[in-house]
């Protein structure tokens, strides 16, 4: 079996070894005679699925009681409208930073619940970066501060969190888990599983109980985090499959270390920074204090030679190297499951296209 170097942005590659387990149970669940997808979501096998999902993120993350840990359908992108819903109340203003595409996503559907501060807009710079904490300029009494942890089309990481009065809300969905934090820094994480987590199909959302309690009235019942938190993400049928995923690629965080983990991204993202910057053909789009360890960046001398690259590189087994149609250019996605023998398998292949082409 040959399987390809993915360096998709998402849906993105799976722990091999998960594949496989999954592989293995999926006609027969544990001698259930059926497979995971056929059980009843309030069944013994899938509700035991269900709460070591929730206990692994719990250990992994060190969270406590006062934290709900919640799997929610609709992905990240219908978080950047339960947000503003279930927290920006009458007459308050939501800070947001703008550090490119996904901050102005998640800035657009706010403006349409509610008053919006864009507190530090760097959003449309190039070379691509995040904001500075002291650059950020927050609302007094603000409802919360919503920053994106990792630009996943422009490559731009923040490497520290800011400090806020404001609960602070984070779209993790391209980083969360490849790297250890506090969660007690926030008040509510989200992201979507399809990039680093598991396939697509749910966020999840970490947040503080008491936040939950903000919301008003007025709200769908389905849009409300309380009913997720009363109902332990079973209000309605849950997406089982994604989280049964999940529940193994947590168990292989829980096995690997997360602190192993966060070493080797680094350690990826180094080699492919270093290709870049060892030579005048290659240039990373990203300020080099914020260049992303999930999504790395770059440009070639010219368009052609960039979609030559790209087709060469899927000839040679890697697949999904083409940047965002939005800003072009290349993008190596590499989150926790991508294996180190394929960066250096594409830092092979990146000197040696050079030698050909530079
Ligand atoms: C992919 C992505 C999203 C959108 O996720 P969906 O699950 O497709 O809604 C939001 N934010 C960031 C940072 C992303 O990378």
């Amino acid at each position: 079996m040959a399987r390809a170097y993915n360096l998709s942005a998402g849906p993105a590659t799976l722990p091999l070894e998960v594949l496989e387990e999954a592989q293995q149970e999926l006609l027969d669940y544990k001698g259930t005679g059926m497979s995971i997808m056929e059980h009843s979501h309030r069944g013994k096998a899938y509700m035991a699925v269900h709460a070591e999902a929730i206990a692994n993120t719990k250990e992994l993350l060190g969270i406590g009681d006062d934290y709900a840990v919640l799997f929610l359908q609709g992905g990240a992108s219908l978080q950047f409208s339960m947000i503003p819903m279930n927290l920006l109340g009458e007459g308050q203003t939501a800070d947001y930073t703008n550090s490119g595409a996904w901050a102005a996503k998640a800035i657009k559907e706010a403006k349409l619940i509610g008053k919006v501060n864009v507190a530090a807009d760097c959003g449309k710079e190039i070379p691509t970066r995040v904001p500075l904490a002291s650059e950020m300029n927050l609302t007094d009494g603000a409802a919360y501060v919503h920053i994106t942890s990792n630009e996943t089309i422009s490559g731009a990481q923040w490497k520290s969190f800011p400090k806020t009065e404001a609960p602070l809300v984070c779209d993790m969905s391209s980083d969360i888990l490849s790297r250890p934090f506090n969660t007690k820094d926030f008040g509510l994480i989200y992201a979507g599983a399809q990039k680093n987590l598991a396939p697509a199909g749910m966020a999840l959302v970490i947040m503080r109980k008491d936040l939950a309690e903000r919301v008003s009235g007025s709200v769908p019942t389905m849009l409300k985090y309380s009913t997720h938190i009363e109902n332990d993400s079973m209000f309605n049928t849950c997406p089982c499959f994604t989280i049964y995923m999940y529940m193994l690629v947590t168990r292989w965080i829980k096995k690997t270390g997360l602190e192993t983990l966060y070493a080797r991204n680094v350690d990826k993202a180094a080699k492919l920074y270093r290709a870049i910057d060892s030579t005048d053909f290659y240039k990373g789009t990203a300020v080099p204090a914020c260049r992303s360890d999930m999504n790395v960046t770059w440009r070639l001398p010219s368009e052609e030679l960039e979609a030559a690259f790209v087709k060469e590189a899927a000839e040679a087994g890697f697949s999904g190297l083409k940047g965002h149609r939005s800003v072009g250019g290349i993008r190596a996605s590499i989150y926790n499951a991508f294996p180190v023998e394929g960066v250096d398998a594409l830092v092979s292949f990146m000197k040696d296209f050079e030698a050909r082409n530079g």
